[in-house]
């Protein structure tokens, strides 16, 4: 047999399982339970995928293979080692502006290779391979601003808040069908002296494109557009397989185009909002001055010290995680109470809302760091129906999703999200900061429920003495 048979043969099998890995990958990342694992069969499957296309009969030398490989290690690497789990939506942003970056690269090198080949033999531009050059790089240029852009909101490098102006939303869609004319004509006449330029002013375009799409969308909203700029550079992805041949590259692309979309949708679904709004509505900005509609009603303050008595007290608690949380990197110190708590025969429980914090399973991710039991984590559906038996209910840096005002409040941004119903418990302990509102922007009328006991405070600093003192 010729080596260069055996080498297309290693490529294509090491392909092949890099395809059903990532396939694997993504059904386990369905659960908590199997997240880890599925997070490791994908990664995996990309180490194969590498090593599959080192394979590649048409590699001449390894020399620039090999300064790619150090260097995208050195800044994954850093981006992994230096950004905290906390900036893990802005870290996703940047990986995929990176990989939009790639396509949009190799689609330049791919139709100036095609025009050379033109040239010298005297043919034409296929169609097919223009429409998908011209789709990858499209996509591709709108997603790499898109995603820096996304990347300096969360960052706070620009304002989070959503910047707007007069005809926005019909100057943005204007410039992004006018560019996908050129898309259009580019495919049905790839041949004309205006190929060049067009294409050219089609990534300038697209380029544009990505800025103003994120602009208006506010800092919060952020992870639903990352979630879909993550399925824009799948599909550019898939295009480039097209485009260089490569099926690894297609199945990744269309696998990431397709969760990437979905998780988008459920995303804004959670947050009972339409995807159109997400994208066009210019909402989500900071909106903290609404924490002026509390006056009237007064709260009581109480101490950590008041809270964990009624505690020690309680048979069954369910401890409520939000994006304060997160904040305040307390999932440690949660986790040390909780377990506290269990040594002395009180039943404990987590209650996970969808879009509890700022990305999908950012809870479950913190609680699994401080590892704190799968089976002790329970998602919504699960636990409603047993807050009215619960003595007490700790919520650790969560607003919006123990909003009761989603329930009835029709001009509310939270009406009609499902809650969870914090509410029903005997008594309600909350920790965060101050009176301000969440991440709607909506007043909770928890807060001055008779029931309900307001630590202020930071949540870890406030964790940490409720531990001491039940260590006494
Ligand atoms: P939230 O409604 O945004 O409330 C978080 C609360 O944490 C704030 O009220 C804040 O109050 C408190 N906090 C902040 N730092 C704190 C600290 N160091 N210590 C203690 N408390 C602190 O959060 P949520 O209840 O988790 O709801 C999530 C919201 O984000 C929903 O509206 C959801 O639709 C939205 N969202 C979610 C996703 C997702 O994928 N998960 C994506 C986009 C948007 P103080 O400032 O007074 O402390």
């Amino acid at each position: 047999m010729q080596p260069a048979i055996n080498k297309e043969l290693i490529l294509q099998i090491l392909y092949l399982a890099a395809c059903v890995l990532f396939i694997l990958g993504l059904k386990a990342l369905s659960s908590p339970k199997s997240a880890r694992r599925g997070m490791n069969m994908a990664a995996l499957g990309m180490l194969l995928a590498v090593i599959g296309t080192l394979f590649h009969r048409e590699i001449i030398t390894y020399e620039w293979i090999i300064a790619g490989f150090i260097i995208g290690s050195l800044v994954g690497g850093a981006m992994a080692i230096f950004m905290p789990m906390t900036a893990m939506p802005q870290r996703i942003a940047l990986s995929h502006a990176f990989g939009a970056l790639a396509a949009v690269l190799v689609g330049i090198v791919e139709l100036h290779r095609e025009l050379s080949h033109v040239a010298a033999t005297g043919g034409q531009i296929p169609h097919g391979l223009m429409g998908a050059v011209g789709f990858e790089v499209l996509f591709g240029s709108l997603t790499v601003t898109g995603s820096f852009m996304a990347f300096g909101k969360l960052q706070e490098l620009i304002t989070g808040t959503p910047i707007t102006y007069r005809f926005q939303n019909v100057t943005n869609i204007a410039m992004f069908v006018g560019t996908f004319l050129i898309f259009v004509f580019l495919t049905v006449m790839p041949d004309t002296a205006a190929t060049v330029p067009l294409f050219y002013l089609m990534i300038v375009a697209g380029l544009a494109i990505g800025v103003l799409m994120v602009m208006p969308i506010g800092g919060a909203d952020m992870p639903v557009v990352i979630s879909l700029l993550n399925s824009y550079a799948g599909l550019a992805a898939a295009a480039t397989g097209f485009v260089i041949h490569n099926n690894v590259l297609i199945v990744a692309g269309a696998l990431d185009g397709a969760s990437g979309f979905f998780l988008s949708v459920l995303m804004s679904r959670a947050m009972n909002r339409s995807f159109a709004n997400v994208l066009f509505g210019a909402v989500g900005a900071v909106k903290a001055e609404t924490a002026a509609a509390v006056e009237g009603r007064t709260v009581i303050r109480y101490t950590p010290e008041d809270a964990i008595s009624t505690m020690e007290d309680a048979a069954s608690i369910i401890i409520i995680p939000g994006y304060g949380m997160a904040v305040a990197q307390a999932q440690h110190i949660v986790q040390e109470l909780s377990e506290l708590l269990t040594e002395r025969g009180t039943k404990v429980r987590f209650a996970i809302h969808p879009v509890a914090g700022r990305m999908p399973g950012h809870m479950n991710v913190l609680l699994a760091e401080a590892d704190v039991p799968y089976d002790q984590l329970l998602e919504m559906d699960h636990i409603n129906n047993d807050f009215p038996n619960t003595d007490v209910v700790l919520v650790v840096g969560a607003n919006d999703v123990v909003n009761p005002a989603a329930r009835y409040k029709k001009d509310s941004p939270l009406f009609g999200m499902p809650i969870l119903d914090a509410d029903k418990a005997r008594t309600v302990v909350i920790l965060k900061r101050s009176l301000k509102p969440g991440f709607a922007g909506e007043d909770n009328e928890l807060f001055y429920d008779p029931k309900t006991m307001m630590v202020f405070g930071d949540a870890k600093a406030t964790l940490t003495t409720m531990v001491q003192l039940l260590k006494k």
